[in-house]
């Protein structure tokens, strides 16, 4: 069986929180990340919507010409005969870099599924979203401040409130 790095939707779950929007979904029966439009990262366990994940993939945080080749050449790796030998090949054969470029991310597009999507697009991985647990765990560390601290605080705050 294939082994999947990067991004898994085959777990079964009722719920999950997303680790972009912090929107929580919730469903009675167990079922899978997929059907719930949703991925999670193998790497650091956090969950997504699919259509929040989308919104780091745009033209603002282009892959890089290896990470693209090395997704397919992950992608390609079960193949028998070595598309990835041939497929670098013909790319080298090309001049225009433009070009090139163009050829490789449609090849990307076209060849690589969403579960081997690189980790650098996960949002967490990549430290494009901070998650409030991070925060808090920054705060902790850095500051005089404890948890207990912080909940006797709020608690305090609403009693006033
Ligand atoms: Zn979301
Ligand atoms: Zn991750």
């Amino acid at each position: 069986m294939k082994t999947r790095e990067g991004f898994v939707s085959n777990s079964s779950t009722t719920s999950f929180i997303c680790g972009v929007c912090g929107d929580s979904e919730a469903y009675s029966d167990s079922c899978s990340l997929s059907d719930m439009d949703a991925c999670q990262c193998a790497k650091c366990g956090e969950s997504f919507h699919n259509d929040c994940i989308k919104e780091y993939e745009n033209d603002e945080n282009p892959l890089s010409k290896q990470e693209m080749l090395d997704a397919l050449k992950k992608a390609w790796k079960y193949h028998d005969n070595d598309p990835y030998d041939v497929f670098t090949k013909n790319l080298a054969e090309i001049e225009n870099e433009e070009e090139k470029l163009e050829v490789l991310k449609k090849t990307y597009e076209n060849e690589v599924d969403d579960y081997d999507k690189p980790l650098t697009y996960c949002p967490v991985c990549s430290m494009k979203v901070i998650s409030d647990g991070k925060i808090l765990a920054y705060i902790l560390e850095t500051t005089s401040l404890t948890r207990e601290s912080i909940e006797n605080a709020i608690r305090e705050k609403a009693k006033k409130g």
